[in-house]
C-alpha cells in the first residue's frame, strides 16, 4: 500500500454509464454537480452482496465519496439521491431518450474534471422529467439537446437571422449557417421548415412546455430532425476544442 495521502472528496453526480473491470468491479463514469465528468472504480459492486451495485447503475442520481487516484478515482460510499432508472428502463420512449441524454452528456464533457453545474442540472431535469412521465419522451429529449447545446455555445438561431442578426421570423433554416436565416442570407441547400416546428424549437429552448406540449406530431418531427442535425453537425466539427461557456468552478 501507498503511503501517500490520499485526498477524499465528495459529490453528488448523475451515472453516465458503467463498464466491467476485472472479475467483480466496475468503473463508472458519474456526470458530478461540483467537479464535473468524473471516471472512478466501484469496487466490488458486481458481487450480489455488493452494497454499492443497484446504486451506480445508469440514470441514478447519487451522493458519492471518492478518492483521489492517479489515472481513476475510486468510490468509497455511495447513497441514492434520485433512482430514476426504474421508471425510465421499463418503458421504450422514455428508455431510449434518457440514453441519449445520457450519451450526449458523456459527449459534451470532452474534459474529465472540468465542472459543468449546469450541464449536470439539464441532466438531472431532463430524467425527473422522463421518469415522473411529465412530457412525451421525445420533446424532453430535445428541449434537453437544444439547452445542451445552448449551454456549449451552438444555441441555433431560431427568430434573428443566423448570419446578419436581422429580426425574424424567417422563413429559411441552415444547419451549417446555424438556424434560422434570412432572404439574403440564406446558403444553396436550405431548408424550409414549418413555423409551427420552429415555434416548437422556439418554446423547447426556452421552458414553455403548454406551447410544447400542445404542439401536433407533425412539428414534434420535422423540430427533432432539426435539432438533432444541428447536434450531429457541431458534434462533428466541434467537439475537440468544445467551447464550454461555463468554466469557472460553482
Ligand atoms: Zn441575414
Amino acid at each position: 500500500m501507498s503511503t501517500t495521502p490520499q485526498a477524499l472528496y465528495r459529490d453528488e453526480g448523475i451515472v453516465l454509464r458503467t463498464q466491467k473491470l476485472g472479475e467483480a468491479d466496475r468503473i463508472v463514469t458519474v456526470l458530478t454537480r461540483r467537479t464535473g465528468k468524473v471516471r472512478a472504480v466501484a469496487k466490488g459492486v458486481r458481487r450480489t452482496k455488493s452494497k454499492f451495485g443497484a446504486r451506480l447503475e445508469p440514470f441514478t442520481h447519487v451522493d458519492l465519496q471518492l478518492y483521489t487516484g492517479r489515472s481513476l478515482d475510486t468510490v468509497t460510499q455511495a447513497e441514492t439521491l434520485g433512482a430514476y432508472g426504474k421508471d425510465i428502463v421499463g418503458d421504450y420512449g422514455r428508455y431510449t431518450a434518457g440514453t441519449a441524454v445520457l450519451e450526449t452528456a458523456e459527449r459534451l464533457t470532452d474534459e474529465e474534471k472540468e465542472p459543468a453545474l449546469r450541464l449536470h442540472l439539464l441532466v438531472v431535469g431532463a430524467l425527473r422529467a422522463l421518469a415522473t412521465d411529465a412530457h412525451d419522451p421525445s420533446l424532453v429529449l430535445d428541449a434537453f439537446l437544444v439547452r445542451a447545446m445552448s449551454l456549449s455555445g451552438w444555441e441555433p438561431a431560431l427568430s434573428e437571422c443566423a448570419r446578419c442578426g436581422r429580426p425574424g421570423p424567417h422563413r429559411a433554416f441552415s444547419v451549417p449557417a446555424g438556424g434560422a436565416v434570412c432572404a439574403d442570407c440564406r446558403p444553396a441547400g436550405s431548408s424550409t421548415p414549418d413555423e409551427e416546428s420552429v415555434e416548437l424549437m422556439r418554446a423547447l429552448l426556452s421552458g414553455d412546455w403548454s406551447v410544447a406540449d400542445a404542439s401536433g406530431p407533425a412539428a414534434r418531427r420535422e423540430a427533432s430532425g432539426l435539432v438533432a442535425a444541428h447536434l450531429q453537425w457541431h458534434l462533428e466539427r466541434g467537439l475537440r476544442s468544445l467551447p464550454l461557456v461555463e468554466r469557472t468552478r460553482p
